[in-house]
């Protein structure tokens, strides 16, 4: 008889399961404490919208039916939003989900898929999920995208690039005109998808979202409703291409991917663009108190675009992390993208950016 694992496909023992933030219930649960914060997963502390409750409370009494398969009010929401036709759109149940639906519409194994390192995992565990080839760029200094060395990386093989502007984790964004130029070195028949989750955050005017280039490229752009819209639990986010590319991704997606609660509050959370600044604002005013604050604590970090940070603390950061954890402040240690000595995290709001700095300086000198 075959051992269990030799009836797994081969590509998929290559996986390694996402790490993900560590949630607050098992902090508390973990060391006897209550109160816990948590700075690790880019929500938005300040929560949802109060108009995405109502909807959701209004909304409660049908959740015995089944969702809109189309999405057809959301839809048509995010047309005029965008001020594009409905079949630009597709929804999933969180990026997550697009970014795997786009590796089942497009991967054949062998083919190759480029990205830069660090950056989110998701692509590569799409890309290794279908048999393909991740190639891995580094970043440059600055830990900027290096967009040149990411072109010289096309082969024959090469399918997908995975651009993500912000970035996460360092924070840093992709220059207008630099995405320009690289797109004028892409052969055509390789799909970009750029990814905007943190899209809604970024003050840079330098920076500007690729959703104006899919129509005249192959361009797949990935916004979400779980960052600055505050919905993550809910799980929804969306894709942006030309229709003929939704048509393709639309046909690997699961009939009810996106369930009827979500589709309710996005509707809510898009039109209450009011909590969409005050969101922003709130990150603003915090990355400037944790700016000074890192500054005044000598450490370096990578000026943001996002509603979080990427801070060197020149030691483990994994030590740090537990001794955080015992502090009741959950954030994330760098050694997940090969930067050991470096945590990511979340802005959040004033007072707990001031309850991570007092707990950090606290852990730092012990
Ligand atoms: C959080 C995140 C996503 C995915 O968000 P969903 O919750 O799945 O919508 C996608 N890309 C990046 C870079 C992210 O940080």
């Amino acid at each position: 008889m075959r051992k269990i694992e030799e009836l797994g496909r081969p590509a998929i023992l290559t996986l390694a399961p996402y790490v993900p933030g560590k949630p607050i219930e098992e902090v508390e649960r973990e060391f006897g404490i209550t109160g816990v914060i948590k700075m690790a997963s880019n929500e938005n502390p300040l929560g949802p919208s109060p108009a995405v409750i109502e909807a959701l409370k209004a909304a409660a009494p049908r959740v015995y039916n089944y969702p809109d398969s189309n999405c057809y009010y959301l839809k048509r929401e995010m047309a005029s939003f965008f001020s594009l036709s409905e079949d630009h759109f597709i929804f999933g149940n969180g990026a997550d989900e697009i970014i795997k639906m786009i590796g089942e519409a497009f991967l054949n194994p062998g083919d190759e898929v480029i990205h830069a390192w660090p950056t989110f995992s998701e692509y590569i565990f799409a890309t290794k999920l279908m048999g393909a080839k991740p190639c891995s760029v580094p970043v440059g200094e600055n830990f900027q995208h290096d967009l040149d060395k990411i072109s010289e990386q096309i082969g024959s093989k090469t399918k997908l690039i995975f651009i993500c502007n912000p970035n996460n984790p360092t924070g840093t964004i992709i220059r207008r005109q630099e995405m320009l130029d690289f797109f004028e070195k892409i052969p055509s028949d390789i799909v970009v998808v750029v990814d905007e989750a943190y899209y809604e955050y970024v003050t840079d005017p330098q920076c500007s979202s690729a959703v104006d280039l899919i129509n005249k490229n192959r361009v797949i752009v990935l916004r979400t409703f779980s960052k600055i819209y505050g919905l993550a639990g809910l799980r929804i986010g969306y894709g942006i291409a030309n229709p003929e590319i939704i048509s393709i991704i639309d046909r690997v997606r699961e009939p009810f991917n996106v369930n009827l609660m979500a589709q309710e509050a996005a509707v809510a959370a898009l039109r209450d663009q009011d909590h969409v600044s005050q969101s922003k604002e709130i990150v603003i005013d915090g990355k400037a108190y944790l700016y000074r604050q890192f500054d005044r604590l000598g450490l370096k970090y990578i000026p943001s675009e996002t509603n979080f940070i990427f801070v060197n603390i020149k030691r483990d950061s994994r030590k740090v992390f537990t001794a955080l954890l015992k502090e009741g402040v959950i954030i994330r240690t760098g050694d997940i993208f090969d930067q050991p000595n470096y945590i990511r995290v979340t802005v959040g709001t004033p007072e707990q950016n001031k309850r991570f700095i007092v707990c950090l300086e606290k852990v730092l000198g012990e």
